[in-house]
C-alpha cells in the first residue's frame, strides 16, 4: 500500500480524482462489518492519503526560509498558489462541471491541514483559502449561467477573490450592516465601508454581503440583506491595507465603495435572502479554519519538539526534563482531540447531516489548541523562540487568526450555550 500510495502522490488532482472511484469501492467494503453496518474508520481512505501525500510534496517546495521571507516583505506568496493552481488544488471543492473536483469538505480540510502544518501556517492557508470554498454561495445558490461565469477562474486560479462582510459600526453583529445596494433599473449601486478584508489588495472579484431593504422595513435585522459576486473596481474602491500582527503575506483591509455599479446579473440568487445564503456557508468554512489551526499547532510542535530533543543544559537535553515534555505531550492530546471534532464535523457536512455544533466547536478547540501549541513552542525555545529565525514567534502571531476570525470564541460558546444546551440567548 506505502508504494502505491508514493505512486499516486506523483500525480495532480486530476488523476487522483479518477482513481478515486475504484478506491471508494474499496474503502466503503473495508468499512462494513460482518453484519454489514458501516464501522466507524478513523483512519484516512487511501484516497486521502494520496492527496495529503500530493500536498504535501508541493509545500515541500516551499521553505520555512520562503515564508519567513514573505512575513517580512509582505508580498503575496504569488509563486505557491500558482503551483497549488497548477496541479488543480484550488478547485478541490467546485462542481466538476465548473472546473473543479467536487471533493468533500473532509478533503479540504486534509489539503488546508496539509498546508498549515508544512510551516506554511496561515501565511500559506489564507492565500487560498478562499478559492477552496470561498465561492460555495455561489456554487449552491448562483444560477447556471453564473457558475459558468464564476466559477472555472475561481478554479483554475486565474481569479482572486476577497468576501466583504465584517463592517467598521456592526462587528460581529450582522444584523447592523450598514454597506448599502440600490436597485436602478439593470443594475445595483453599492456605497458603504467594509473592514478587515483579507486580499482585497490582490484580488480581481468580490463576495459582499450588502443591505437592499432599510432595517426598519424588515422582520428581522439579518433579512433585507443580498449578496453579490461582482469585479473589484478600484475607480470605485478604495483599498487601504491594515497594518497588523501577522500573516503579512496576506493583506487585510478597510474597504471604502464609492458609487459601485453591479450588473443586476452579479446578485447571488434572491434579493434579501444573501444572509441566508453566507450562513450556509459558515460551519464549512470553521471546518478548514480548524483544519488550518490544527496544522499551524503541529507545525510548531514539530519544531519545539526536534528543538527539545538538540539542546543540551545542564549536561541533558531539555527534552529529558517532565517539565518540558508534559506541556509538548498535552498541547499533542489536545491537537488531536481538536483533530478528532474536526473530521467528525467534515464527516456530518459530507453526509448533508445538520453539523452546527461540531462546526463550532471544532474551530474553538482547535484555535485554542494551536494558539497553545505555538505558545509552548516558544517557552521551549526559551530566548531562541523571540527570534524570527527560529520560526514559532511567527507562528505565534499567526495563531491569533483563527482564534478572532471568522467568529471570536465568546461567540462560540454562546451558540453552543444556546442551540446545544437550551439555555437563554444571552445577546
Ligand atoms: C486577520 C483577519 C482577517 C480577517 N479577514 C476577514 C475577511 O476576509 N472578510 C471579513 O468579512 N472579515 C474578516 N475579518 C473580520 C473578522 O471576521 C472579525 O474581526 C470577527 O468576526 C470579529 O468581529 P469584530 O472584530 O468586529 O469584533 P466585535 O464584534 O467588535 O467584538 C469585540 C469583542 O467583543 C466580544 N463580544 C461581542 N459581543 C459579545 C457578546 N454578546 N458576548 C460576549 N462577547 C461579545 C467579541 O467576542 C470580541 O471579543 C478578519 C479579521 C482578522 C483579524
Amino acid at each position: 500500500m506505502r508504494v502505491c500510495r508514493k505512486r499516486l502522490a506523483n500525480f495532480g488532482i486530476g488523476t487522483l480524482v479518477s482513481r478515486r472511484a475504484a478506491l471508494f469501492v474499496l474503502s466503503a467494503l473495508r468499512g462494513r462489518t460482518r453484519s454489514g453496518v458501516t464501522a466507524i474508520d478513523f483512519a484516512l481512505s487511501e484516497f486521502q492519503l494520496s492527496l495529503r501525500d500530493a500536498v504535501d510534496k508541493i509545500c515541500a517546495r516551499f521553505s520555512d526560509d520562503y515564508w519567513l521571507q514573505r512575513d517580512r516583505d509582505g508580498q503575496f506568496p504569488e509563486e505557491f498558489y500558482r503551483a497549488l493552481a497548477a496541479d488543480g488544488w484550488l478547485g478541490v471543492c467546485i462542481p466538476q462541471a465548473y472546473g473543479g473536483s467536487a471533493l468533500g469538505i473532509a478533503e479540504a480540510a486534509i489539503m488546508m491541514e496539509a498546508i498549515a502544518a508544512s510551516g506554511a501556517g496561515f501565511s500559506g492557508a489564507s492565500a487560498v483559502h478562499m478559492n477552496i470554498f470561498g465561492l460555495n454561495p455561489v456554487a449552491v445558490y448562483g444560477s447556471d449561467a453564473q457558475k459558468r461565469r464564476m466559477l472555472p477562474p475561481i478554479a483554475s486560479g486565474a481569479e482572486k477573490a476577497c468576501f466583504a462582510v465584517t463592517e467598521p459600526n456592526a462587528g460581529l453583529e450582522t444584523g447592523k450592516l450598514q454597506t448599502r445596494a440600490e436597485r436602478r433599473g439593470d443594475r445595483y449601486v453599492i456605497n458603504g465601508a467594509k473592514i478587515w478584508i483579507s486580499t482585497a489588495q490582490v484580488a480581481d472579484k468580490m463576495l459582499i454581503l450588502t443591505r437592499t431593504t432599510p432595517v426598519e422595513q424588515v422582520r428581522k435585522a439579518t433579512d433585507g440583506l443580498s449578496l453579490f459576486y461582482t469585479a473589484l473596481d478600484r475607480r470605485h474602491v478604495e483599498v487601504r491595507e491594515i497594518e497588523k500582527m501577522g500573516r503579512k503575506a496576506v493583506d487585510s483591509n478597510q474597504v471604502f465603495i464609492d458609487g459601485l455599479e453591479v450588473p443586476a446579473e452579479d446578485r447571488i440568487g434572491e434579493e434579501g435572502r444573501g444572509f441566508e445564503y453566507i450562513l450556509h456557508g459558515m460551519n464549512p468554512e470553521r471546518i478548514l479554519i480548524a483544519a488550518e489551526a490544527i496544522g499551524l499547532g503541529r507545525a510548531a510542535l514539530r519544531r519545539a519538539t526536534a528543538y527539545a530533543k538538540e539542546r543540551v543544559v545542564f549536561g541533558r537535553p531539555i527534552g529529558q526534563n517532565q517539565a518540558i515534555q508534559h506541556p509538548l505531550a498535552e498541547c499533542w492530546m489536545e491537537l488531536e482531540a481538536a483533530d478528532l471534532m474536526m473530521r467528525k464535523a467534515a464527516w456530518q457536512y459530507d453526509q448533508g447531516m445538520p453539523c452546527g455544533p461540531a462546526a463550532n466547536a471544532a474551530k474553538y478547540l482547535a484555535a485554542e489548541a494551536g494558539f497553545k501549541a505555538c505558545q509552548t513552542a516558544i517557552m521551549t525555545h526559551g530566548g531562541y523562540g523571540y527570534a524570527k529565525e527560529y520560526h514559532v514567534e511567527r507562528y505565534l502571531r499567526e495563531s491569533m487568526i483563527p482564534r478572532i476570525a471568522p467568529v471570536t470564541p465568546q461567540l462560540i460558546l454562546c451558540f453552543i450555550a444556546e442551540k446545544v444546551l437550551g439555555l437563554p440567548k444571552s445577546y
